[in-house]
This record gives structure tokens, C-alpha cells and sequence, in this order.
């Protein structure tokens, strides 16, 4: 069996962690040996009122075992303090999940602005204010490890979920911008889309699926992402139920339509099948290899029609 993966010396944020999954990450964090801010609102579902109530309880859970926490009480709207309380407890800062979240789901046609504008609130601009205001700590000691979780109906869609959706897969598109700009100082920024059963589940599952989707299936992958000897960024990643599996774009070979004469709309339908044809496909991991076929078609006089 291979050593234990230790956190010692280490700072973790894990936001909404007063609940579900982010409870579970912060328990695994702080038995590992790292210091935790257990940051949570303390409201419902539908993000309304607060209370210091699920924070405290963690940390108590967490001291009680033999582990160091404090408690922050603020929104992931306010990540500012969130940092800010894990530097007066502790000093610095080195992992940031970025965890908390609400839902507000409605059919598109019923959605209202306030619908739309909540969720984007604390998904989307909550993990920028806490990654924002942890990102020169982390530029500053040259080692960070941050978490965004998205879930599968930010990558698929799903009924009733437009703001959400929206809000989660835009924490893909920051996460793979943050690996990047991160790589050069040691800060290696992933996605999970987790499934576990907990208060936000338990309204669209049957009671036997929530109790057999345990949180606990979905940290252990945290604590390999976030662990110093983890090389992974940029990555997305599904998790749940004991079942982790790594996603990546996938591109059809597609069809160049030759340049210097003009192409329209018959030109490709004709090609339709060929552009859909899966059959080569292709992986670009990044906007270089996005682009090759592109200048290719650039470079090349004629391809035939
Ligand atoms: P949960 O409701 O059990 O826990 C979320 C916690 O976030 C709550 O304690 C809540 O008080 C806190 N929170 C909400 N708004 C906050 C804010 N503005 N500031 C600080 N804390 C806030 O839910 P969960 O299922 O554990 O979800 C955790 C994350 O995983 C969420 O981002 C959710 O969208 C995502 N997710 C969960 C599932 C799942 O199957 N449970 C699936 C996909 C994605």
C-alpha cells in the first residue's frame, strides 16, 4: 500500500462546507493533517437566510477528532474575507475548493432574472471573488491547489436547470484559463462534477439512491487533486458512487471546404456527414491545437470540392 497522502502545514478553504459534499471534504482535509477554514452561509437550498449554525457544527466535528478549523460565516460572494479569515487564523493559504452552491431551478420559461441572477451570484462569481482574493497568496509562495465544482448539468444541461447550467460550465472554462496563467507559480486549478446524495439531491432522487451516494466517494479524488505530489491541472473530472472518470473535447476529423472561391450553405450540407463523422477524431487540449486545422486549410490551395 502506498503512504498516506498528508496535508500537514497545509491551509485549506473548502466553501459551503457546512453540509454534504463540502462537510466531507473539509473532515478529509483536517484528518489529513491540513489547517481548514470551514467556510458556510448557513442557509437553505433556494439560498435564503443564514446562520453560523453548519459551520460550527464542522468545526466542532473537526476538533473534536483532533483537527484544527475555524469557522467563516460569509457568502463565497464576499471571498475576500474568506481569505481573509484564513490568514488572521493561520498565515497563508495554499487550497481553495471552491464548493458552495445553491439551486433555483425553473423550466426557461418561467425563469425570472432573479433566478438567473442568484445562481450565477454564488456559483460563478462567488468561486472568482474567493479564487481571486486567494490567487496572489498562492502567486506569492509558488504552490496552490484549487478546486471549482461544476456537475454534469452544467456539461450535459438538464431540464429546469438553464441558470445553473450556465453558471457551473462556466466554471470550466475559468478553471482551464487558471490552470494555465497558473502553471508558471505551481497553482494547478481542477474540476470535479461530483453526484452524492445530500440537501440539494434529495428533492430530485429516491431516498435509497441518496443513501447509497455517499459524499465520502467523491473527497478521496480532492485529496489526490489538491495533494503536493499531484501533478493533474486543467482537468475535469466526473466523480461519484466510487466511480472517477476523466473527460476531454473530442472533435470530428471534419472537412476543410477550399479557400479562395466562395462556399455557401449547399456546399456544407453536402459535407454534413463528413463534418459529424466521428470516425479519427480528434483531442485538442489546448487553442494551438484547436487552430491546426485551420491554418492547414490556410496553407493549402485546394482541397477539391
Ligand atoms: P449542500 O446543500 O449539502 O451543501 C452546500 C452548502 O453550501 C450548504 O451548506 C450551503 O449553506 C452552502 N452555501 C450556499 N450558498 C452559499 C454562499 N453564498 N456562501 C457560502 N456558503 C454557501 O449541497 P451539496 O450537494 O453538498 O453541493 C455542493 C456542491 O456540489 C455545489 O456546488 C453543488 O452545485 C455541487 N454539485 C452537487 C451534486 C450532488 O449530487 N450533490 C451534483 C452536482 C454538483
Amino acid at each position: 500500500m502506498s503512504s498516506e497522502l498528508r496535508y500537514d502545514g497545509k491551509v485549506a478553504i473548502i466553501t459551503g462546507a457546512g453540509n454534504g459534499l463540502g462537510r466531507q471534504h473539509a473532515l478529509m482535509f483536517a484528518a489529513r493533517g491540513a489547517r481548514v477554514v470551514v467556510n458556510d452561509l448557513g442557509g437553505g437550498i433556494h439560498g435564503e437566510g443564514k446562520s453560523s449554525a453548519a459551520a460550527d457544527k464542522v468545526v466542532e466535528e473537526i476538533r473534536a477528532a483532533g483537527g484544527e478549523a475555524v469557522a467563516n460565516y460569509d457568502s463565497v460572494e464576499d471571498g475576500d474575507r474568506i481569505v481573509q479569515t484564513a490568514l488572521d487564523a493561520f498565515g497563508t493559504l495554499d487550497i481553495v475548493v471552491n464548493n458552495a452552491g445553491i439551486l433555483r431551478d425553473s423550466s426557461f420559461h418561467k425563469m425570472t432574472q432573479a433566478d438567473w441572477d442568484l445562481i450565477v451570484r454564488v456559483h460563478l462569481h462567488g468561486a472568482f471573488r474567493v479564487s481571486h482574493a486567494a490567487w496572489p497568496i498562492l502567486r506569492d509562495k509558488g504552490y496552490g491547489r484549487i478546486i471549482m465544482t461544476t456537475s454534469a448539468a452544467g456539461i450535459y444541461g438538464n431540464f429546469g436547470q438553464a441558470n445553473y447550467s450556465a453558471a457551473k460550465l462556466a466554471l470550466v472554462g475559468l478553471a482551464n484559463t487558471l490552470a494555465q496563467e497558473g502553471r508558471a507559480k505551481n497553482i494547478h486549478v481542477n474540476t470535479i462534477a461530483p453526484i452524492a446524495g445530500s440537501r440539494l439531491t434529495e428533492t430530485v432522487l429516491p431516498p435509497e439512491l441518496i443513501a447509497a451516494l455517499k459524499p465520502e466517494y467523491v473527497s478521496p479524488l480532492l485529496g489526490w487533486l489538491c495533494h503536493e505530489d499531484c501533478k493533474e491541472s486543467g482537468s475535469l473530472f466526473e466523480v461519484g458512487a466510487g466511480y472517477i472518470g476523466k473527460l476531454r473535447w473530442e472533435r470530428s476529423k471534419g472537412r476543410s471546404l477550399p479557400l479562395g472561391r466562395p462556399f455557401s450553405a449547399e456546399d456544407v450540407a453536402r459535407h454534413w456527414a463528413q463534418i459529424g463523422d466521428f470516425t479519427d477524431a480528434e483531442h485538442p487540449g489546448n487553442i494551438n491545437e484547436s487552430m491546426a486545422p485551420l491554418l492547414a486549410n490556410m496553407n493549402s490551395k485546394s482541397l477539391g470540392g
